[in-house]
């Protein structure tokens, strides 16, 4: 596609960038077919051909306002386009960078900025969103159904494995999901352990940066990437095999730290070999002998987080494994359609989301499964608050909880 950037653009570091994938994308449509958005509601600018086409208008210096932002903030971010297209246009680091531009030009309304703002208060830290978890919890009587069926009572969980073993990769814990759901790194741990691998958990670790960069905040993401570099470092030097992920969400953020941090000359390489040792936990069990598990047969419904399939392209890994650990996985009709959770998406987005939801969790109990299990706490969350049936990590599924 011919593209003339405006001059504002062409002061910008990411200039090359941007126009490259600009030029790469050849306007074919394909990518409609699987966007989420352009199927609901139809609508040309709902979809990701018609996004880049309003985001190469802002970017060509044409004047954007609410209805440009309205577009591009109703978009999951879900990658599925990404997969389809077969161009490889990189349309998620193009969305990500244009709507931060986006953002700089048209002023967000009031409502917006106070959820915006709470939001980035609060989620990325870990004491304050145990702090809000605890309110939440003490008040859950008088809360709404949907917030009540994500305020779930604490739970138990059982000790960290003591065993040390010669093989050791990381956890970095996140910031919402020790709290909401601890047994998962538990899990991931006992799992490990049983493979005669040992789990370190970086607790000092911050948030992967995730929500700061999916909401136009990147240079707090990237002050939070290099923090999370730093701690992992001495780690790293220390020869860990690698540094895992059990939510695949935080797992694509972790892995894009090389993109994020290029242009920076003390953390770029820092950051590529930082990158290049971020591992699903996924990644590591597929090449174990995983005889030692045994699913019984039982019939589950796998939810492959977007994150999961279209971020970190191992769409079908968990799936095997689950299998190889005799697990009767029933099939799931679009399967690569997003449930609708998208980080935040469903709190700022609830109308698109909760159709999203209503088409998902159809597909995923249309066979009657003993459960559903998923590999991202944020797509589990969101399920568990309108599921029939219970919605678990598939770590916890395989540590036999
Ligand atoms: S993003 Fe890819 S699939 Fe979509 S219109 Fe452009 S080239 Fe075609
Ligand atoms: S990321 Fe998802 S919602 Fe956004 S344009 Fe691509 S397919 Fe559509």
């Amino acid at each position: 596609m011919q593209t003339t950037l405006a001059e504002f653009v062409k002061s910008r570091e990411e200039k090359g960038e941007l126009e490259a994938i600009l030029r790469s994308c050849v306007h074919c449509g394909f990518c409609n077919a699987t966007c989420p958005t352009y199927l609901l509601s139809g609508n040309e600018l709902e979809g990701p051909r018609g996004r880049i086409y309003l985001l190469k208008q802002m970017l060509e210096g044409e004047p954007v306002g609410k209805a440009t932002q309205q577009h591009l903030d109703h978009c999951l971010s879900c990658g599925a386009c990404e997969t389809t297209c077969p161009s490889g246009v990189n349309y998620g680091r193009l969305l990500d960078l244009g709507r931060e531009m986006v953002d700089e030009q048209v002023p967000l309304s009031f409502f917006r900025q106070i959820i915006r703002g709470l939001m980035l208060g609060i989620f990325p830290y870990k004491r304050r969103f145990n702090g809000l978890l605890t309110f939440a919890r003490v008040f859950r009587f008088c809360l709404p159904a949907t917030l009540k069926n994500r305020v779930r009572p604490k739970k138990s969980v059982k000790p960290w494995p003591q065993r040390l073993h010669d093989r050791r990769v990381l956890v970095l814990p996140g910031c919402v999901q020790p709290a909401l759901s601890p047994e998962i790194d538990v899990a991931a741990a006992h799992v490990l352990d049983k493979l005669g691998i040992s789990l370190i958990a970086v607790d000092d670790s911050p948030c992967c940066g995730a929500l700061n960069y999916h909401l136009s905040a990147h240079e707090k993401a990237k002050q939070l990437a290099r923090n999370n570099i730093d701690v992992c470092w001495p780690y790293l030097e220390d020869g860990v095999e690698a540094i895992i992920m059990t939510s695949s969400g935080c797992g694509v953020m972790l892995k894009d730290y090389a993109s994020l941090l290029q242009y920076e000359s003390e953390y770029a390489e820092k950051a590529r070999l930082f990158s290049n040792k971020v591992k699903d936990i996924s990644e590591i069990l597929v090449r174990e002998d995983l005889a030692v598990f045994d699913g019984e047969n039982k019939r589950i419904a796998f939810q492959s987080p977007c994150t999961l399939q279209h971020g970190l392209k191992l769409n079908g890994v968990v799936e095997g494994i689950l299998q190889r650990c005799a697990y009767v996985l029933v099939p799931v009709r679009d399967g690569h359609l997003c449930c609708g959770s998208a980080g935040v998406y469903s709190l700022l987005q609830p109308a698109i989301s909760a159709q999203l939801k209503h088409n998902k969790l159809g597909a995923l109990q249309q066979q009657q499964p003993s459960l559903i299990a998923t590999s991202n706490i944020g797509c589990l969350m969101h399920l568990q608050d309108a599921a029939e049936l219970e919605v678990m990590h598939w770590l916890v599924l395989l540590d036999g909880e």
